[in-house]
C-alpha cells in the first residue's frame, strides 16, 4: 500500500503582469488606428492616430462607477497603454482628484466610469490610457 497520493496544485492563482496580446489590429504606424471609446457608454476618448502605443508597468484600480467604494490596493498592474501628449490631444476625457501625491486617473467625461488611464504630476504632458480599459472602433 504505497499508493501516494498528491494533491493537485494547479490551481494556484497565477499573477502574470506580462500580457501576450496581438497589437497587429490596433496599433498603425505605433499609433492606435482606431477610435478610442468608453466601454460603457461609448463616449469618444481619442481619434485615431493620436497616441502612441507602449508597453508600461502601471497599476490602476479595477474599473467601478465613480460612486462605489472600493480600497485603493484593489487593482491590477497593467502593461499596454496608449501614450497621449497633451490634455487637449483628448476628444474627452475626465479625471478624478489627485490620488497619493501625484497621480491623477482619467475616466470617461461621460458616465465617469474608470480609472481607464493614468497621468502623473511629475510629467504633466504625458497621458497613458490602458489598452484594456477602452474600445477600439
Ligand atoms: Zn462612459
Amino acid at each position: 500500500m504505497a499508493a501516494a497520493q498528491e494533491a493537485d496544485e494547479g490551481n494556484l492563482p497565477s499573477d502574470k503582469p506580462q500580457q501576450t496580446r496581438d497589437m497587429s489590429d490596433l496599433v498603425t504606424d505605433g499609433k492606435n488606428g482606431k477610435t478610442l471609446t468608453c466601454e460603457r457608454c461609448g463616449s469618444k476618448v481619442l481619434l485615431p492616430g493620436l497616441g502612441t502605443y507602449v508597453v508600461k508597468q502601471i497599476f490602476l484600480p479595477h474599473m467601478k462607477m465613480k460612486s462605489e467604494n472600493q480600497k485603493p490596493e484593489d487593482g491590477e498592474t497593467l502593461t499596454d497603454f496608449w501614450l497621449i501628449q497633451g490634455m487637449y490631444t483628448f476628444e474627452n476625457v475626465g479625471f478624478t482628484n489627485t490620488v497619493s501625491g501625484d497621480v491623477k486617473y482619467m475616466i470617461c467625461a461621460d458616465c465617469e466610469v474608470g480609472p481607464i488611464g493614468w497621468s502623473s504630476l511629475q510629467d504633466k504632458n504625458n497621458f497613458y490610457i490602458a489598452v484594456d480599459r477602452v474600445k477600439h472602433v
